[in-house]
Formats: structure tokens, sequence, C-alpha cells
């Protein structure tokens, strides 16, 4: 299912930045950020370049920036997963107006008119531009009544995001293993005697 194309890519990249470089937790384990500077922005270039291609590392204050940004992200994620529609909108108006979102039609390195979200403004720095995209396409998908696509893992330790783009928008976790391991809890929920064995799990692993 495609919402539109640049607003695909945008929460796409919402969802990168907050399982990238947010603190939390992710299929079972404790997600911890790195503390030093230099880990901090490998990180976050390292997290940029895959997202939106390699061009000039991030320097150190732009890496912190994006941490930021990151942040502010997942506080969108977790404000539609606790259903609170009023709050989800108010911090992403705050995301399109401290990122200058300015949707402008650009032409650059031989491409053909194509939509940009953020200001063309030179002063613009990189990040505050990939804040207006994110904020732009998050706008997008929750304005046209896309909310519930825009998921938080249901499984215990985890709190890894994603953009549900099945046919029916009925996903709920974030990968198989995540849907696996909520299988085998509720599973051994329901037997707390009972040893688990291969034989004993409902379904096959991987069945959905
Ligand atoms: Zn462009
Ligand atoms: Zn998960």
């Amino acid at each position: 299912m495609n919402f539109d194309s640049y607003a695909d890519l945008g929460v796409a990249a919402a969802a990168e930045l907050v399982n990238h470089l947010t603190e939390g937790w992710a299929q079972g384990a404790l997600r911890p950020l790195p503390q030093s500077g230099p880990q901090r922005a490998r990180l976050a270039a390292a997290t940029e370049a895959a997202i939106w291609g390699r061009g000039s590392a991030l320097g150190g204050p732009e890496a912190e920036e994006l941490i930021l940004l990151a942040e502010r992200l997942r506080a969108v994620f977790a404000s539609l997963a606790a259903g609170d529609a009023d709050r989800t909108a108010h911090l992403v108006n705050s995301l399109l107006r401290e990122y200058r979102a300015a949707p402008q039609l650009a032409t650059h390195d031989g491409e053909p008119w194509h939509l940009h979200f953020h200001s063309q403004d030179r002063e613009v720095g990189r990040v505050e531009a990939r804040g207006a995209t994110c904020a732009v396409a998050l706008a997008t998908v929750i304005g046209s009544g896309w909310s519930s696509r825009l998921g938080t893992c249901a499984a215990e330790r985890c709190d890894l995001v994603f953009v549900d783009t099945s046919r029916n928008g009925s996903r709920r976790f974030c990968s198989l293993r995540c849907l696996n391991r909520d299988k085998v809890a509720r599973f051994r929920s329901r037997h707390p005697d009972g040893a688990l064995g291969e034989g004993q799990l409902p379904g096959s692993p991987l069945s959905h």
C-alpha cells in the first residue's frame, strides 16, 4: 500500500530514525545508545547514510541534532500508540513549525522537478531538512486517516516502531521474531506449569 511516494519515504525514514537513534527495547533486549560523543556521531552518521544514501558525514553537533529529532519522532509514535490524537497532532504541528517545513518543487543534480518538504533557504541545515521531511510525511499520513498504520511493536520488551503497509492494516509486531516471542509468552501464561516442548507451540513458529 502506498500513502503517496514522498510520504512513504518520509514515514519510513522516521521509523528508521526512531529504531536506530532512541533508547528502548528491541525484540527482548535493551537497546542502549552509546555514551561517548564519537560513537554517537558514528551511529547517527551511519543511520543517516543508510536512510538517505551516502553523502558527506554528519558532523558531531549535527549528529546530536539527529538524535534529538529521533527522540521527538519517538514521542509521536508513543502518542499514537497511546491513542492520544490531540497530543499527536500537537507534536506533529510543533515539528512542522520548528523544522520549518515548506514544500517546494526543486530540481538539482540533473533530476526532474520533484517535491522537497523542507525550506529551500540556503541556511537550512541537513538535520532541519530531514526533520521537515519526516514531519510532513507524518502529517500527510495522519491527516489522511492512516494513523493506525504507524505502529509500535505489541510484544513485551520491544518498542520498535514500524509502518504497516499490509493490505488489511492489522500488523501488530515489528517482526516475525516478536510475533513468535509473543506467541510463546502467551502460551506460557496459559500453561504456567507445563514444560514448553517443541510440539506444544500453537501453530508453526513462522505462521501468522
Ligand atoms: Zn531533491
Ligand atoms: Zn518487536
